[in-house]
């Protein structure tokens, strides 16, 4: 057995997933980030959303818990609040995240609650055969749009970072190495942190936008992920279809339970 195979559990995969999808390999990288920092199964705990990436939490060797749909960050928030010494990590697709759960996102953020979001972004509803998320890019397909998204995307990151989140990073499938590395810091971090993970749905994106299969996707985060301070010297021209990746912002703020525990102080001194 490989070390980081400890924080997966045997007995359930095989796994759901279909042949190529990219869930597995930031799974991995998570499995990886929690062999990197020696991390404590008892006192780790991850929480999942509804979607397929959510359903790596029950293929993880810890305390989990898969919730509802988009509400897996107030679950979390629950879980931190109740044992701040907790290592809170929430696994979450961008339907579940940015969608149904957006609101729940932004605030998290804007609390800086201590917990560590990756977000799985394969830019479509997988589970649920392929229907338009709002991270779906203009001009792709989906159930929900066969003659195209006409609906413009955002950016989750620079959504989180405006929100207050405190550690922000990007990293792809097909760069799994730093991927561990950027999860393994985002847990390190002292509040909210965002890991966006670009991967692939070759099944409910890919082969209805003619990407090819898994392979061919994964090459295509190789061509257009650039290292943030490559892609800063970029024109607006080239960046066209490219993005950053690394850490794309981090900074140090007040953390949520921490401040709640003060206050809880306070109100028991009756200060
Ligand atoms: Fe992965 Fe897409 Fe299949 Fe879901 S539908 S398991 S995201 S390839």
């Amino acid at each position: 057995m490989r070390t980081y195979e400890k924080y997966l559990r045997e007995e359930h995969i095989p796994h759901m997933w279909c042949p190529g999808c990219g869930n597995g390999i930031v799974m991995k990288s998570i499995a990886k980030a929690a062999e990197k920092l020696g991390l404590d199964q008892d006192n780790t705990v991850i929480v999942s959303g509804i979607g397929c990436s959510s359903r790596a939490s029950g293929y993880m060797n810890f305390d989990t818990l898969h919730t509802a749909h988009g509400r897996a960050i107030p679950f979390a928030t629950g879980i931190k609040l109740a044992n701040p010494k907790l290592k809170v990590i929430v696994i979450t697709g961008d339907g579940d995240c940015t969608a149904i759960g957006g609101n729940h996102f932004i605030h998290a953020a804007r609390r800086n609650v201590d917990l560590t979001v990756i977000l799985f972004n394969n830019s479509i509803y997988g589970m649920t055969g392929g229907q338009e998320s709002c991270l779906t890019p203009v001009g792709k397909n989906a159930t929900t749009a066969p003659f195209g998204s006409v609906d413009r995307p955002f950016d989750p990151c620079e959504l989180a970072k405006g929100a207050g989140a405190t550690y922000i990073a990007r990293g792809t499938a097909y760069h799994a190495k730093p991927l561990v590395d950027l999860i393994a810091q985002g847990i390190l971090s002292n509040g909210f942190s965002l890991v966006e993970a670009i991967t692939q749905c070759p099944v409910a994106y890919g082969r209805r936008n003619k990407m090819g299969d898994a392979s061919e996707m994964l090459k295509s985060m190789r061509e257009n992920a650039v290292n943030l301070a490559a892609f800063e010297k970029l024109s607006d021209d080239q960046k066209c279809d490219k993005y950053p990746i690394g850490i794309l912002y981090k900074r140090e703020a007040p953390e949520y339970t921490a401040e709640y525990a003060r206050v809880i102080k306070m109100a028991k001194e009756g200060k």
